[in-house]
Order: C-alpha cells, then sequence, then structure tokens
C-alpha cells in the first residue's frame, strides 16, 4: 500500500511517518502569465493543450482557483512560503526575495528530498533550498537565453521553452534515484513578449474571436480606465514584431505620435542565430510589408494588434503544452508516473483581450484565477473537478502535505488534501482576500487595490491617488462591468463583505 493511502487510513500525518515507502516525487510545473482560457482543459476557444490536459484527465483540475497577489515575481514568493506577500516582504516586482527565510524546497531538502529548479526564477536573490539551480537570467530572452547554472553564467542556443524542457530532462535522468525528487520545471512562456518556435507560428489566415468587453468604456470603474494596458497601445516593434522600416507615424498608424521602444525588439531578434533569423523572416517579413503597405486605422488597428497577439501569445503556448508532454511521457518511460505528484500551473492569469488588456494585475476574474491542476495516480482518482476557492497560497502546505512533511504554522495557506483525495470534507474557506501594492512605479499603472472575493461576489477597495470602492456581483455580471457599490439592494451583501474583509485582514495579519 502506498504512504498516503496509508496516512488516509490512519487520519493522521505523524502515524504513517514510520512506514518505509518511498515518498512521492514532485514534479512541479509553473508557466508565465498562461490564462486559463488558453487551456482546453477549461474550455478554451482558443487552443487545444493536449498534454496539460492529460494532467487534469488523469488527476484533478481546480474550477476555482485564484492567486493573492497578481504579478510575477510576488506570486512566485507566495508559493514558495505559503504566505502573503506583506508577511514574504515580496510585494512587487521590485523588491528582492529574502532567501534566508523558510521555503517548501528548503522543508522537503531538509526531510531528504533532492531538489532543483531550472527555468525561471525571476527573485533577483539566488536560489536557496536547491541542490540544484539552472535559472534564467531575470526575465530571459526567447532565443539563445543566458541562464545561470548554479551560479555560472553560460548562454545556450535555442528556443528558450525547449531548452527549460532538455534541463529538466537531463536533471531527471542524472538524479539520484535512491531519494525522491522535487524538481520545479518553470517556463518563461508566454510572458511578454511572446516570441513562438517558428513550428509553432499561426496562419495568419486565423482569425479569433474578439472577447465581447474588448471595446469596454470602464464606465463606473475610474481605475479601470486609468491604466495602460491596453491592446490597442501596443508596441508596434517589441509587441508585434514590425520592423522599424514597416511603421511610423508617415505611415499612417492611426495618427498615433507614440514612443516605440524599438531598441528592445533590436535585442530580441538580433540575438538570433542566421538560421532562426531567416525562419523569422519568412514568416513575419511578409506580415511587416503587408502592415506598410496597407496600415489598418484606429478601431481597425487595434483589432489588427489583437489578432497578433493571440497568434503569438498561442504559439508560445503551444511550445509549454509540448514541453509538459515530454516530461509526462518521460515519468511514464520510466515507471515514476505513479508515485510522482505533477502540478501544473501559472504564476497568475492574463487577460486575452477582455476589457481591451493584455497583461495581469487586477483582481478581476482573468488575471485573479490562474490554472490548477494536479495528478498522483497513487492518491488522486483520475477526472475531478472542483470549485472549492483555492489559492496559490495553499501550495506549499499542500505539496509538503502530500510529502508527508510537517507544514510550518507560519505559513497561512491550507493543505488541498481534503479536497483532492476521497476524504469528504465540509469545511473550506468561503472567501478569499487579494492584494496588489506595484504602484506609481512599475509597469502599466494600475492602483493598489486590495479586496475579497466569494463565490458569488468581489468587492474591492482601490487606493493610491483615489479612494474608490468597487461591488460586483459574479453571477449576474461575471464580466465585472457594472460596479453595484453604494446600490440600496446591495446593502446588506457589502456590509457582509467589509465585514469579511476586516475579519481576513486581521487572520491574515494586514493592515488596510
Ligand atoms: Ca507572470
Amino acid at each position: 500500500m502506498h504512504r498516503l493511502a496509508l496516512c488516509l487510513v490512519a487520519l493522521s500525518g505523524l502515524a504513517c511517518a514510520a512506514e518505509t515507502a518511498q515518498p512521492p516525487n514532485i514534479l512541479f510545473i509553473m508557466s508565465d502569465d498562461h490564462a486559463e482560457r488558453a487551456i482546453s482543459a477549461y474550455g478554451s476557444d482558443l487552443i487545444e493543450t493536449p498534454n496539460i490536459d492529460r494532467i487534469a484527465h488523469e488527476g484533478i483540475r481546480f474550477a476555482n482557483s485564484f492567486v493573492t497577489n497578481s504579478i510575477c515575481a510576488p506570486s512566485r514568493a507566495v508559493l514558495l512560503t505559503g504566505k502573503y506577500s506583506h508577511l514574504n516582504g515580496l510585494r512587487d516586482n521590485r523588491d528582492i526575495f529574502d532567501g534566508s527565510q523558510m521555503t517548501f524546497p528548503k522543508l522537503l531538502q531538509a526531510a531528504g528530498y533532492q531538489t532543483a529548479i531550472v527555468g525561471k526564477w525571476h527573485l533577483k536573490s539566488d536560489p536557496t533550498g536547491f541542490d540544484e539551480w539552472k535559472i534564467l537570467d531575470d526575465q530571459g530572452h526567447y532565443y539563445n537565453p543566458v541562464f545561470i547554472d548554479n551560479g555560472t553564467e553560460v548562454r545556450l542556443e535555442g528556443y528558450v521553452t525547449d531548452l527549460i524542457t532538455n534541463l529538466a530532462l537531463e536533471y531527471l535522468e542524472d538524479r539520484d534515484e535512491s531519494r525522491p525528487f522535487a524538481l520545479l520545471y518553470q517556463h518563461k512562456a508566454p510572458h511578454r513578449n511572446w516570441m513562438p518556435h517558428p513550428r509553432h507560428f499561426v496562419n495568419e489566415e486565423r482569425v479569433y474571436p474578439l472577447p465581447e468587453t474588448f471595446w469596454d468604456d470602464y464606465a463606473g470603474r475610474p481605475a479601470a480606465a486609468g491604466q495602460d494596458m491596453r491592446i490597442a497601445d501596443m508596441w508596434l516593434s517589441l509587441d508585434m514584431k514590425l520592423q522599424k522600416e514597416h511603421f511610423g507615424k508617415e505611415t499612417g498608424t492611426g495618427g498615433k505620435d507614440t514612443w516605440d521602444p524599438t531598441e528592445g525588439w533590436a535585442d530580441d531578434y538580433g540575438r538570433m542565430t542566421a538560421q532562426q533569423r531567416a525562419a523569422w523572416d519568412a514568416h513575419y517579413d511578409p506580415i511587416g510589408e503587408a502592415f506598410r503597405e496597407m496600415p489598418p486605422d484606429s478601431r481597425a488597428l487595434a483589432e489588427w494588434r489583437y489578432q497578433r497577439y493571440m497568434r503569438d501569445y498561442l504559439g508560445s503556448v503551444a511550445a509549454v503544452d509540448e514541453g509538459v508532454g515530454r516530461l509526462l511521457d518521460y515519468l511514464e518511460e520510466h515507471d515514476l508516473a505513479e508515485n510522482t505528484v505533477v502540478v501544473y500551473t501559472s504564476d497568475q492569469g492574463f487577460y486575452l483581450g477582455e476589457h481591451g488588456w493584455y497583461d495581469k494585475r487586477f483582481m478581476y476574474e482573468e488575471s485573479l484565477r490562474t490554472p490548477l491542476i494536479i495528478r498522483y495516480p497513487a492518491a488522486i482518482a483520475p477526472g475531478q473537478v472542483n470549485d472549492n476557492l483555492v489559492l496559490n497560497l495553499d501550495m506549499s502546505p499542500t505539496l509538503l502535505d502530500l510529502a508527508g512533511v510537517e507544514i510550518p504554522s507560519e505559513m497561512q495557506g491550507r493543505t488541498l488534501r481534503p479536497l483532492i483525495t476521497a476524504t469528504p470534507t465540509s469545511e473550506w474557506r468561503d472567501a478569499i482576500y487579494y492584494r496588489y501594492y506595484e504602484f506609481p512605479h512599475g509597469w502599466h499603472n494600475v492602483r493598489p487595490h486590495y479586496g475579497v472575493r466569494t463565490d458569488r461576489y468581489k468587492l474591492i477597495h482601490f487606493e493610491g491617488d483615489m479612494d474608490v470602492w468597487e461591488l460586483f456581483d459574479l453571477q449576474s455580471d461575471p464580466n465585472e462591468l457594472n460596479n453595484v457599490y453604494g446600490r440600496d439592494n446591495y446593502s446588506v451583501i457589502q456590509e457582509a463583505l467589509r465585514d469579511k474583509l476586516t475579519e481576513l485582514q486581521r487572520e491574515l495579519e494586514d493592515s488596510p
């Protein structure tokens, strides 16, 4: 009998600690900015992701999985520590992770696991708690990126998603088979600026449906109106991959007199090998030339940008899905699938044109949500979908629990084990707490805000240079267009949500 099964019978992690069966291996897969809407297991209308779907079909998919602070580095710190940003110290992308604090890899390492991370780290300080680390330098590049291999910089030739997958497979191949492993396999893709491998260039004839909120006017939501993350304002160089000669004020691109950071794009493009560039140009030059001949005007230009954005974003996702498939195949071929916990998640969700946006940060649904799928054949029945409100905060305690390691009381998340095993649970959280900080410095001009979400309602308070409350009824207004804060017919629920917010802030040791 497997160790976890024994634990469940004994109903005590301690009671089974003496069992000698090998604890499960852990393969934690995280992509960057991967919206649920770009995963077919989540009902995508945009792409098929058969390999990520395999994890869902053979395990459990969380339909209400959220982050506590929807931005890259802070989210990663929450995942590692099981603590909110105000306690782990990493509130926004400027902060440096304090690697001396407690993390789940450190605790696994202390319990006898061999631990490793390959791919994106993005926490500025060197990784701690890992026997081996091969991480991208900061954000990394899509083509021929620089990795930091246990402290030494090395530039690898190739496509970043494939390289990270190769490093993960090499690690598994070279590991010590006498001990369980915990491998964090973390992709850069599909982070901005969405540069696909040529094998995943999407046919320019394919047209993606415009989200119904694409032309949102942000009425009643001043923080939404004041952001700077509209697809309509995406850069023609870095985001759209046009070369300088393909655009400019003189081409009549909607009369938009805007600075376009062609230098950033020159760096991404310039680092390709001649062979890579030839494949790239064969696809993108005709796009640029067509644009130069007939640049779309204003509204049409925004929709043109949306289509180009979707093609490049989804092309970048396709490589992630392939990489996941290679890892799953490896586990099966080496008889590791049964006793390995496989997690697929992203550091947060992302806007794919909803509200006219890309990026994340807001507590609105598309960026508050993040995919979460877990497979562990030894203990999780296949094909489950769970509706409980779960958080990235829960990942550390969950992995420790599945590994049979005691969860430190300072962790604020909860183990998902009662939700993923056959053990019924009648008690779970009825609301989640969220807080975003990065303002006025940083990108995209999203005001700092905090809030609470229940299964039906969401209350948000925007601060910074404003003092605005928003309340949404997600049942009647799933797109969050109608702020009902202050309406008489919502006064009772509004009061209850404000009480809940206060209660959660007290419980989580945050102050408004
Ligand atoms: Ca991210």
